[in-house]
């Protein structure tokens, strides 16, 4: 077996030992004599694997007690149309427009209330995202239900090196992030995130498990159309069972968060995270021109790297003459073409090593 390095924006690479651990026990669990993806999500044994998974979660990004974590399905962009149906009592909420997926959040937030444009990148040079809107300019609407920002654009690489205290800007709103592309790469302010959510397919484990962290007071003025399955009120009483959550899902992100507290935690895989970005950021500053990355020094993405050829048409060979080195997924979403690599913390260093060098190589024999 060769494992190659994986640059997927996801589902994402996984730490090995993850894998392994996930195969070994696949066919017995703990000696229960049956695999996690057959046992009841009621059972004793799902039981221990869900408070366990749950209160490593809850340890490393330092969850505030009065805050609650569900475990749902749906990904992100039901999550578009869970939070509004939730928390924006049919009123006024106010989205900053970063880039797609951002975009994508008000677009659908529109269908159950008046979501209005507070900020929005959308001036930059087209067709690429250059900087995020600086809070000072953004106009919050009196009352709105909340705020609404994408934390890290993962098809523009842009990121929100510090999320904005909308108190300093004279809101009491509620902020909430999707932070799909860069949960658990780094710590979170509680003081000024009121909602979190983000699919798990990146650096938390399989697709199929939505986390969404939100705060007690917030809960219980779901829409009369919320279906119940997706009534943050109903999923936190039921402790994310009302319905059988991603049970399987939920096992694998447990082992990652287990990976992750032996990495010595959130924080010293943040501090790993901008190591590797910055060494991949500065082959590309540094190849004479020969590879670019639009966006500004500021508000580059430690996760998404997307990065341009100066001939369009050195795109192909390169993702080609990568992968026959063991560097997969590294071609651009599509809406933006060129390349991408995504450096989750599963990540290892010498992967990005790896994608320097061949860029490097690649460069002395394409000039
Ligand atoms: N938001 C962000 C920031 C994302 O990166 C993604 C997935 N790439 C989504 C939303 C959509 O997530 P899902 O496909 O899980 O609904």
């Amino acid at each position: 077996m060769r494992r190659a390095f994986n640059f997927s924006a996801g589902p994402a690479t996984l730490p090995v030992p993850v894998l392994e651990r996930a195969a070994a026990e696949m066919l017995d669990w703990h000696g229960s004599g049956i695999g996690v993806m057959e046992m009841s999500h009621r059972g004793r044994e799902f039981g221990e694997i869900f408070e366990r998974c749950e209160a490593r979660l809850r340890e490393l990004l330092a969850v505030p007690a009065n805050y609650k974590v569900l475990f749902m399905q749906g990904g992100a962009l039901a999550e578009n149309a869970i939070l509004p149906l939730n928390l924006s009592r049919g009123g006024v909420v106010d989205h900053v427009l970063t880039g797609s997926w951002s975009k994508k959040s008000a677009k659908e937030a529109a269908r159950y209330c008046d979501a209005r444009v507070a900020a929005s990148n959308e001036l930059d040079t087209a067709p690429h995202h250059r900087s995020l809107p600086v809070p000072a300019s953004w106009r919050l609407s009196p009352g709105a239900s909340y705020v609404h920002l994408c934390s890290n654009e993962t098809i523009d690489g842009l990121e929100f090196h510090e999320v904005p205290d909308l108190r300093a800007l004279g809101s009491d709103a509620p902020l909430v992030i999707d932070c799909s592309s860069h949960l658990a790469s780094r710590p979170i302010d509680w003081s000024r995130v009121a909602v979190a959510y983000g699919g798990a397919q990146k650096n938390i484990g399989p697709a199929g498990l939505t986390l969404v962290f939100v705060r007690e007071d917030l809960l219980g003025h779901a829409l009369a159309a919320c279906p119940s399955a997706f009534d943050y009120s109903v999923v936190a009483a039921n402790g994310s069972m009302y319905n059988t959550p991603p049970t399987w899902a939920i096992y694998v992100a447990g082992l990652v968060f287990d990976w992750l507290a032996e990495q010595g935690g959130v924080e010293a895989i943040e501090r790993r995270n901008i190591e590797k970005a910055a060494l991949l950021y500065a082959a590309i500053d540094g190849s004479g021109g020969f590879y670019r990355n639009p966006v500004d020094l500021g508000c580059r993405s430690r996760m998404n790297v997307p990065f341009f050829a100066h001939d369009e048409r050195l795109h192909a060979p390169f993702v080609e003459s990568a992968a026959a080195r063991g560097l997969v997924q590294l071609k651009g979403h599509k809406s933006v073409g060129g390349l991408r690599a995504s450096i989750y913390n599963a990540m290892p260093l010498e992967g990005v090593q790896a994608l320097v060098s061949h860029m490097q190589e690649f460069a002395a024999s394409h000039g």
